[in-house]
């Protein structure tokens, strides 16, 4: 059909992408012809002369697009997981093009009439329940970007949205100005007390990156925690801290408090064109919270007992810096030097004694293992397909009851240049019953940032690295089992407070002691996991939560009060965030983790503006839903992992998700899961 294989027919095995054919040149046609057959296939929806039905119109909208969506798949995952010079040229000229294909999409009055159409005689349209969830998130997907405005009120939506979207790009850029100007040079031996191997080695790469022959901390959060755990100089300590602390307010040119506040007065301005009394009630329309009274409830009941256990932990770290010498006052930049003393003495849990029993290898049998017990799934491993990456694997997950093929698992777990950091799950295509030809599974993929091994070694995992693996096969498995009919409902098409319940729960089994005696080996010895250090995970998981919950918490609670203020035109950042601190009692030495002249979440993109809390929101139920399975006295009970299997990992969107919760749990979830879990209780 064509010579460029992005817009041929792929004859890979599972209809993989046929990477080892694919060029960046191949791009920019690629998207250029989809993109029209996307729009003609939309235009038709709009111009068929015949009465709007949701298959002529809501399901045919939800098949459109196919062939861009699958050259999409492979561009966004490859930019991401192993980009170059010529991707990301190629990005920077597509990125705008692809921006405004989307926004021609949600802006067409055409189609919408029609969805608006059917919408009014929803409940005379016999629709099964899933069309009929369609159809309504289709309706609020349009609405949600300004569909029913009319006239001047939809040019002005169109206006702050732009004007927003260079905002949201100046606030990134300056914060990141900040972190990128600061250099604190360790010249002696002195200024390097305390530090270990691993942060002279961060440090030592940093100064290189600088120019310096020697050693330099840069505000990179990788290195400013351990930075401040281990260095024995307290008043570099501070320098640092308050460095940090300081971002996106260090210098006058560059201060991101007016910025900030400018987002805030559009924000409130675009809340008001579509009928909200303010910012925090609009973005909560499509959240399972629904109001913001039902956020507010949630975190000040976390709020009283996080910050009475935070003053005890303060304490206690007061005793133990007393015992060292130091009698003042414990503060920001003292806290995590104390909490790792606390943390050795009480707990003497050594991490480079644990590192290795967690080997990458086992503990991806271990992630597939409880995957298998829980929800009768299968993985194996296909080698000689080639991938775009030789340390990416794939793998066949089939039931093992019915031997079908449910999806196709890619796991790419190791750091490299061409990969950005962090961990995440994606797809080149979802599962869907309502697509022309091909195949109906998913084809999933996990990334991680691991460091690998040499040749020859196993690679080994932190305790933290572990509970990331199963952190992204939950979402990678709320992707695999991902069963409905319609593309717009599949896998973790879900709402935003929703949609780390699968990820979150997924971390509990991950240090269960049935899967750390068998997958938990040691490296040299090949003996399973001892039991005192299974109890010792296990009773330091408490630790510092007070402080922990603290710092999240009222980033939180801020975040909400922000999105409701009632006068957002005289809104003075500086002191609106002074006030809520003082109303609240964050205790200073913990103070909020992004303070909000440098809190990207807020003022990078609309993504969590009044949604920090969604991670808090999830967490509810993924321990109210953990704890299920404990109570049983089976953390691998069959029935309940059937429940969950059908009501929340198979059922993507199609159902509502309190609901889906009640469904599998049998009422609604509790708040003192989460409390006992954080040992608030
Ligand atoms: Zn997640």
């Amino acid at each position: 059909m064509n010579d460029n294989p992005l817009l041929s027919a792929w004859t890979t095995p599972h209809g993989l992408p046929p990477f080892d054919a694919i060029r960046p040149e191949h791009y920019a046609p690629a998207f250029e012809a989809t993109m029209a057959e996307h729009r003609a296939e939309v235009d038709a929806i709009a111009a068929d002369p015949a009465e709007p039905t949701f298959e002529n119109t809501v399901a045919a909208l939800d098949r459109a697009g196919q062939g861009f969506a699958r050259v999409a798949g492979v561009f966004f995952n490859l930019t991401a997981s192993e980009t170059s010079d010529a991707l990301q040229a190629v990005e920077r000229e597509l990125m705008p093009k692809i921006a405004a294909h989307q926004s021609w999409l949600s802006l067409h009055e055409g189609v919408f009439k029609r969805v608006e159409a059917l919408y009014e005689r929803r409940g005379s349209l016999g629709l099964a329940p899933e069309q009929l969830r369609l159809l309504e998130r289709v309706r609020l997907d349009y609405v949600m970007e300004g569909a029913l405005l009319k006239g001047a009120a939809r040019k002005r939506y169109a206006a702050i949205a732009e004007e927003l979207a260079g905002l949201f790009t100046t606030f990134s850029q300056w914060v990141l100005a900040d972190e990128a100007a600061f250099c604190l040079e360790l010249k002696t031996d002195d200024d390097r007390a305390g530090l270990p191997e691993f942060v002279l080695d961060a440090a030592k790469s940093v100064a290189a990156d600088k120019g310096i022959d020697g050693y330099a901390i840069n505000l990179s959060p990788s290195l400013v925690d351990p930075f401040l755990t281990y260095s024995t100089r307290r008043d570099l300590r501070e320098r640092v801290w308050r460095a940090f602390k300081a971002r996106g307010e260090t210098c006058a040119e560059r201060d991101t408090k007016p910025i900030a506040e400018k987002i805030l007065r559009l924000r409130a301005e675009l809340a008001g064109l579509m009928g909200y009394a303010n910012y925090a009630d609009y973005a909560l329309v499509d959240r399972m919270a629904k109001k913001p009274a039902a956020v507010d409830d949630l975190l000040m009941r976390v709020w009283a007992p996080a910050r009475a256990r935070a003053l005890e932990e303060q304490k206690d770290l007061e005793a133990i810096a007393r015992r060292e010498g130091f009698s003042g006052t414990i503060m920001g930049w003292d806290w995590f030097f104390y909490a790792e003393k606390l943390r050795q003495e009480r707990y003497a849990l050594d991490e480079a004694a644990l590192k290795p029993y967690f080997q990458l290898e086992k503990m991806t049998d271990a992630m597939f293992d409880a995957a298998g017990r829980l929800y009768g799934v299968a993985f194996k491993e296909l080698k000689g397909v080639p991938l775009y990456h030789p340390d990416a694997r794939l793998y066949e997950v089939s039931d093992k009851a019915s031997g079908a093929i449910v999806g196709v698992f890619i796991a790419d777990s190791f750091a490299r240049p061409t990969k950005r950091g962090g961990a995440w799950m994606n797809e080149f295509r979802n599962q869907s019953r309502n697509r022309a030809g091909g195949y109906p599974y998913p084809i999933v993929i996990n990334n991680n940032n691991f460091a690998k091994a040499p040749a020859g070694k196993p690679t080994l995992l932190s305790l933290d690295d572990v509970r990331t693996l199963f952190h992204e096969f939950g979402h990678g498995l709320h992707g695999l089992l991902s069963n409905v009919t319609y593309n717009r409902l599949a896998g973790t098409n879900v709402l935003r407070d929703f949609v780390e319940l699968p990820s979150q729960i997924n971390e509990h089994w991950a240090l269960t002691p049935e899967i750390l005696k068998k997958h938990a080996v040691h490296a040299a010895t090949g003996q399973p996991m001892p039991d005192e250090l299974i109890a010792l995970i296990k009773k330091s998981e408490h630790f510092n939560q007070g402080f922990l919950t603290v710092a999240y918490t009222s980033c939180a609670l801020i975040d909400m009060s922000l999105h409701q203020h009632p006068n957002p035109d005289r809104l003075d950042l500086a002191a609106f965030e002074k006030a809520e601190c003082e109303r609240l009692g964050v205790p200073e030495a913990v103070g909020m983790r992004h303070r909000l002249p440098q809190f990207r979440h807020l003022f990078a993109d609309n993504g969590y503006a009044a949604g920090y809390y969604v991670y808090m929101w999830a967490e509810v139920l993924d321990a109210d839903g953990f704890e299920a399975f404990e109570a049983s006295g089976d953390a691998f009970n069959a029935e309940l992992a059937a429940k969950f299997k059908r009501f929340v990992l198979s059922a993507g969107n199609t159902l509502d998700p309190a609901e889906a919760y009640r469904a599998f749990r049998g009422r609604d979830p509790d708040v003192g899961a989460l409390l006992r879990g954080r040992g608030l209780s």
